[in-house]
């Protein structure tokens, strides 16, 4: 599909939005306090982010909604992008709302809807390992389009483990992190399969390399406890609708054994929203997607993101 002189690709199961050309000669950015074209902006090649991978960044989805094209969730992305920059040690310069409205702005000056925006706090030259020199604020925004329909995840056991929460804090959103996520990813592409699953280090399940994981089993949800997994917005908002569903949920700890017994699991993530696993490790899910409480989950927020209902209930 070819959408503005932006090239997207077909659905497959990666990240469609981010499968693409991010930017063409029209695409505007706000960057340190002005609203650049993203083909004139650049970095300094002796950053510490570039080097190090010293900085922090966010996801956030906008929908054309009922009411018009929503941010969702905004300001608790930019609390988070806040919060990662708090235990990182790197000064952030704007507030919560002036990021909100900036993004907006980006969105308009793009004419963009539905999107993926990419905040990034990056940091200036400093080959040194202390404090940033100088830092800089990215605000960029893609098309996104509304159905991300990924077929089932075949999901694996990664062999790489989520770093040790005392070695990086895991709450922040750190861009050296992902190092550890494209680890997982590859290797699962390599064994054939489209996902994987990655344990802490004791052994226990954390998350996806870019996404929060729930299963359900005898009519409860259940998703790893925080600690050695980002808290992601998306895996906060499942939980509100388990509320308003009356659907129990709990935080606790399991392996991969306990998940041979599983009836649905699922990824959730800003961008992917909610991805149903068909199997992991090649063994399957007990019950159909379709009559699984995930679905129920799923449905709802879409609903949700898309502005649908005033409240949780399908009709
Ligand atoms: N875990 C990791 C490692 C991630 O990268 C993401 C995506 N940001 C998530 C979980 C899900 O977070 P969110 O729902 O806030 O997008």
């Amino acid at each position: 599909m070819n959408r503005g002189g932006f090239i997207l690709y077909g659905l497959s199961h990666t990240n469609d939005c981010l499968k693409m050309k991010y930017y063409n000669t029209d695409t505007v950015l706000f960057l340190d306090g002005e609203f650049v074209k993203a083909s004139e902006a650049g970095t300094d090649l002796f950053g510490q982010t570039l080097h190090y991978g010293y900085g922090v960044f966010e996801g956030i989805r906008s929908y054309e909604t009922v009411n018009g094209t929503k941010l969702f969730e905004a300001h608790a992305h930019y609390q988070r992008l806040t919060q990662s920059c708090e235990l990182m040690g790197i000064p952030m310069h704007y507030s919560v709302e002036e990021l909100v409205q900036l993004t907006y702005q980006v969105l308009e000056k793009n004419q963009l809807s539905n999107a993926y925006v990419r905040p990034l706090v990056f940091c200036g030259p400093n080959m040194a390992l202390t404090s940033p020199s100088a830092v800089s604020v990215m605000i960029a925004a893609w098309p996104c389009e509304r159905h991300p329909s990924l077929r089932p995840a075949r999901v694996c056991v990664a062999s790489f483990q989520r770093p040790n929460p005392k070695a990086v804090t895991m709450e922040a959103k750190v861009c050296g992190l992902y190092v550890n996520s494209i680890l997982a990813t590859t290797e699962a592409r390599k064994r054939g399969f489209d996902d994987s699953l990655l344990l802490d280090l004791h052994g226990n399940v954390a998350e996806g390399p870019g996404a929060n994981f729930f299963y359900e089993k005898d009519g409860v949800m259940y998703t790893p406890p925080g600690g050695s997994i980002l808290p992601g917005i998306t895996r906060k908002t499942v939980m509100e609708i388990c509320y308003e569903l009356e659907i129990a949920v709990e935080e606790k700890t399991f392996t991969p054994a306990d998940l041979f017994e599983a009836d649905s699991a699922f990824f959730c993530s800003t961008m992917n929203e909610i991805v149903a696993i068909e199997s992991i490790e090649r063994q399957p899910m007990k019950k159909p997607w379709n009559d699984s409480m995930s679905n129920l989950i799923r449905e709802t927020y879409r609903n949700i993101v898309l502005d649908r209902s005033y409240s949780y209930v399908i009709v």
